[in-house]
Order: structure tokens, then C-alpha cells, then sequence
């Protein structure tokens, strides 16, 4: 690991007796939104997590690199949007590993940097939730973490819900209802790019960030 890895993953602060609840929140966050907060923080309160580890992807395994706003930027908004939150924090592990990131190495990577006390807990919105099953080594994952699928508008879980049944891969997979906000990075980016507003659809701290360093003005 680099030597940043200090600072990549937050020390918990734990006594070995005692039960930990970490979720991890992965995204590429390009940019993060009102979105991904309701549901890190719905989750949070359903599942009774301790703290919220958002995690900026790194070279994102299902997106063209090219087309992907920097880890910085997309670290630094995400620290923007969470900063008030003192569940919140924002890790640097993906960002500052060269090459693709795996949600299953980075699992394996926890599970084995946190004790056996701190269980993982893998948050998804219901698009993302059936992505798994053609993630990398979805067999490993189903051993590492639970997974927290939020509703998301758009996207039938319950679809979702009866394919990762019929696969036979043996997830545990916590269902949540979260109230429902039809918000999207990629819409996002084409409100910037066409001039339009995105207040109120993300932070006025990002919106700002957004525009003092003129992203997503070309391309989506
Ligand atoms: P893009 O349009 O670029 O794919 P996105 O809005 O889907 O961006 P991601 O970074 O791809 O954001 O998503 C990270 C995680 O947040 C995924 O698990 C996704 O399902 C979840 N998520 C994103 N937006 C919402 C939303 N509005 N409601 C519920 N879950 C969401
Ligand atoms: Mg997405």
C-alpha cells in the first residue's frame, strides 16, 4: 500500500468488545448528489451503521476512464458534500491505487485492515445492486459484506430482488425503501453542459466547486 494509506482509511477508534457497523458507499460520484446522501444516510439509520466510508471509485471498472472527471475533484466534492456529517467520511483508498478497483479487493482490503468486531456493509442503490452479479468474483463478495440495496427511481428492486434469488449466489442483501429522488451524475453533468441549474439537486458547496473549476462544461 501507498504511504498515504493512513489517511485513506479512517482509524475507528474501537474497543475489541464491541460490535461496529461500517457501510461503505461506493460510487463514482462524478459528480455526488442529493442521491447518494439520502441514501448513505437512510442506510445508515435502517442498518444502524456506525459510520458511512464514501468511496470515490478509483479507474471505474464499467466506465471509459477518459470520460471520468479526476479522483481529486470527485474526492474533494464528495468531502464538500459530507463535511457536515459526523457519520460521514470520505476514504482515498480507490483514488490512490493505480488501475481498476474491484469493490472486491477494496472489501478484502478492509476486512482485513478492521477487526473481526467491525462488520462491512456494501451500499447500493437498486440499479447497482444487480450489477453484482457481474461483478468480479461475486461469489467472494457474498462472503465479505451485507449488502444495503436502496430504491431508486427508475429501477424495479423487486426485479432485482428476484434475479439475485434465481442466481443462486448467496448474497445477504438488506432491502430499504428510501424516499425517492430521480437524481442522476449523468444528469447532472448535461444540466452543467447545457447551462442549466443544478441547485438543489446537489450541494450549493459542490455546485460551487463545480463551477469555480468549469467541469463538465464539453462532453457527459
Ligand atoms: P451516473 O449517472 O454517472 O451513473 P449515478 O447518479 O448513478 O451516476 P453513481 O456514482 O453511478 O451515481 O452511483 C453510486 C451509487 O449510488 C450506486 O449504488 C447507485 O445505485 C446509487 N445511487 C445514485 N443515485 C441514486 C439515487 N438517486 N437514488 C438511490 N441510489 C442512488
Ligand atoms: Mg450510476
Amino acid at each position: 500500500m501507498s504511504a498515504r494509506e493512513p489517511q485513506a482509511l479512517p482509524p475507528l477508534g474501537l474497543d475489541a468488545t464491541q460490535q461496529y457497523r461500517l457501510g461503505i458507499m461506493g460510487g463514482t460520484f462524478d459528480p455526488i448528489h442529493y442521491g447518494h446522501l439520502v441514501t448513505a444516510e437512510q442506510a445508515r439509520e435502517a442498518c444502524k451503521l456506525d459510520l458511512v466510508l464514501f468511496m470515490p471509485a478509483g479507474t471505474p471498472a464499467f466506465k471509459n476512464a477518459a470520460e471520468v472527471s479526476s479522483g481529486e475533484d470527485r474526492y474533494a466534492m464528495c468531502v464538500l458534500a459530507t463535511a457536515a456529517n459526523p457519520h460521514f467520511r470520505v476514504s482515498r483508498f480507490e483514488i490512490d491505487r493505480s488501475g481498476t478497483s474491484y469493490t472486491v479487493d477494496t472489501l478484502r482490503y478492509l476486512r482485513a485492515y478492521y477487526p473481526q468486531n467491525v462488520e462491512l456493509y456494501f451500499i447500493t442503490g437498486a440499479d447497482a445492486i444487480l450489477d453484482i452479479l457481474s461483478w468480479h468474483e461475486a461469489e467472494a463478495l457474498a462472503k465479505l459484506t451485507t449488502f444495503i440495496a436502496a430504491t431508486r427511481p427508475g429501477y424495479d428492486i423487486h426485479t432485482a430482488q428476484e434475479r439475485l434469488v434465481a442466481s443462486g449466489v448467496p448474497l445477504a442483501i438488506r432491502y430499504i425503501e428510501i424516499p425517492a429522488l430521480a437524481i442522476s451524475s449523468t444528469n447532472l453533468r448535461e444540466r452543467v453542459r447545457n447551462q442549466s441549474s443544478i441547485s438543489y439537486l446537489t450541494s450549493q458547496s459542490v455546485a460551487g466547486y463545480i463551477e469555480k473549476n468549469e467541469l463538465y462544461r464539453r462532453g457527459v
